[in-house]
């Protein structure tokens, strides 16, 4: 087995706005998706911790930023799942401000790893964040899970189409088949996401 440098992920702290996080030092990466993607799931994949990420969908607990640390002063945030049912809608306002102005000003983020269900790729959100990485130059990369939902021709076939419309929107994206459950794709994912992690 490879060298998993996710493993050490250790819970932090849970940040109620961006100016709580931790000292802006050091590299990060943050964790979107819309509600139910499987966002908990693929983090816990990655790290190979089965309790890491909470996938409790209590609203007190999933309207924060909640911060892993690994070593060499390297994060994952994970931000809010989008679309959360049960949030009313001056807080989902108050989460969207937090969470732009976090992209925008972090300095120590290098990426975002976008969690999409495979079987519903691309929505509005998915979209917007896209667009909205490519507008202020932040690098993305797309896990397409719960790739075991589907058969393989359906899911190389997904995947041609999100990397088709991705170059064609300017994105600046990789995209690639994952499946928390299945556990494919894991090392890819790490892969990529130490790549993002390492860019000075
Ligand atoms: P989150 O809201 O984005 O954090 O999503 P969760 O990780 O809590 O997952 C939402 C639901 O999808 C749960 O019922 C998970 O068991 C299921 N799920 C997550 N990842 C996978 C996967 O790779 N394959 C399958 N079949 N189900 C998954």
């Amino acid at each position: 087995m490879k060298h998993n440098p996710f493993r050490s992920a250790a819970f932090l702290t849970s940040a109620a706005e961006p100016r709580r996080l931790p000292a802006d030092t050091g590299t990060e990466i943050a964790f979107a998706g819309r509600s139910n993607a499987g966002k908990s799931s693929a983090l816990n994949a990655i790290c190979n911790q089965s309790g890491l990420a909470r996938t409790s969908k209590t609203p007190g607990r999933t309207q924060l930023l909640n911060v892993f640390v690994l070593d060499g002063g390297r994060r994952l945030i994970d931000l809010p799942g989008y679309g959360y049912a049960k949030v009313p809608e001056a807080m989902r306002e108050q989460w969207r401000r937090a969470i732009d102005t976090y992209l925008r000003e972090r300095e120590s983020l290098r990426g975002v790893v976008l969690i999409v269900d495979v079987r519903h790729p691309l929505k509005e959100f998915d979209r917007q964040m896209l667009a909205y990485c490519r507008d202020i130059g932040l690098a993305c990369h797309v896990l397409l899970t719960k790739a075991d939902k589907l058969a393989r021709g359906e899911a190389a076939r997904t995947l041609a189409l999100v990397r088709n419309e991705i170059a064609a929107a300017g994105f600046d994206a990789s995209v690639q088949l994952f499946s928390a459950q299945a556990k494919t794709g894991l090392d890819e994912a790490r892969g990529a996401l130490a790549a993002l992690l390492s860019q000075s």
